[in-house]
């Protein structure tokens, strides 16, 4: 069984609909996908459709965006009742931010000499339900300015680059307490991660996320190398959090994450299955079932 819990569509920063993600998974000899869009659940629905059709198990999800002591953390938050409303609030609030990041990263960008508008954006984002960093990117590349989104963060719009504007993220410990509130598991999505550089995220403070409700550690991703992995998956045996494999597929949008280039056990995946119900029944929130076809 082929299980890829961590993967984007174009209602985030993927470039493709949730219907090619999961047609796309099909074709891949995936069993068990996950969408898991930046700060929005506006995918889930047209992915579940197609999941159907497709007879692929779904598991909705959201990557929203935290910090923890000043530096990016991503959590992926699993099957949460979305209607929850302080959830729903604070994913609204970093939506926002997203949006209001964009005249000020533009404003950077011109005063660097490169002209582009608001509307470019907004129409390379197309279905997008914010602005993000990669928008700007592939507007870049539509202008020629670069070649891909990957010069386009190395040249301009990385955290140290010349056009970086920093944007709201939730409180990483709150947003774990937010998700199981909500009825939901979360999962730190690659801790160690080359684009970010928190030492914060140690053994002990896996421990305390624990205590907070969090379920699981990526530990498969690209962004880790051998030792990390193997370092993260003592963490996660040390104190029986639940260990995942997933790709971060974007598309075309990111090179090297294709669908399935990491998997979780199916072990793991039953154990987080079994903590969302958990989670579930503790809340009183009615969350989304994994779709089992
Ligand atoms: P934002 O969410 O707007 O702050 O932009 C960050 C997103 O950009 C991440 O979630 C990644 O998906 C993407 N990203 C970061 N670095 C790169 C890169 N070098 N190439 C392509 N995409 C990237
Ligand atoms: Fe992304
Ligand atoms: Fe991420
Ligand atoms: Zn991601």
């Amino acid at each position: 069984m082929r299980i890829d819990l961590h993967t984007h569509s174009d209602r985030s920063d993927g470039t493709t609909t949730p219907t090619e993600l999961v047609n796309h998974a099909g074709k891949r000899g995936i069993d068990v996908l996950a969408i898991t869009d930046h700060d929005t659940t506006e995918g889930w629905a047209e992915a579940a459709e197609a999941a159907e059709r497709e007879g692929l198990t779904l598991v909705r999800g959201i990557e929203v965006s935290c910090k923890l002591e000043g530096s990016a953390v991503h959590l992926l938050a699993y099957l949460p009742d979305p209607t929850y409303e302080p959830l729903a609030a604070e994913l609204g609030r970093i939506l926002e931010g997203r949006n209001a990041r964009l005249p000020a990263t533009l404003a950077k960008l011109r005063h660097l000499g490169i002209e582009i508008e608001e509307d470019d954006v907004r129409r390379v984002a197309g279905d997008a339900a914010a602005m993000g960093r990669p928008h700007v990117a592939d507007a870049l590349v539509e202008k020629g300015v670069v070649q891909d989104r990957s010069e386009a963060f190395d040249t301009y719009l990385g955290s140290r680059g010349p056009a970086y504007v920093k944007r709201y993220a939730a409180p990483l410990e709150e947003m774990v307490r937010m998700v199981a509130a909500a009825g939901g598991v979360s999962v730190v999505a690659h801790p160690w991660g080359r684009r970010y550089t928190h030492q914060a995220l140690d053994e002990a403070r896996f421990a305390a996320l624990q205590d907070e409700g969090l379920a699981g550690i990526e530990v498969d991703h690209q962004d880790h190398d051998e030792r990390e992995r193997e370092t993260l998956r003592a963490i996660a045996r040390n104190l029986d959090l639940v260990v995942t494999g997933s790709s971060d597929y974007h598309g075309d949008g990111k090179v090297d994450h294709d669908l399935g280039c990491n998997t979780t056990d199916p072990e793991d995946f039953a154990r987080l299955v079994d903590l969302a119900r958990a989670s579930a029944a503790a809340s009183g929130r009615t969350t989304p079932t994994v779709l089992v076809p």
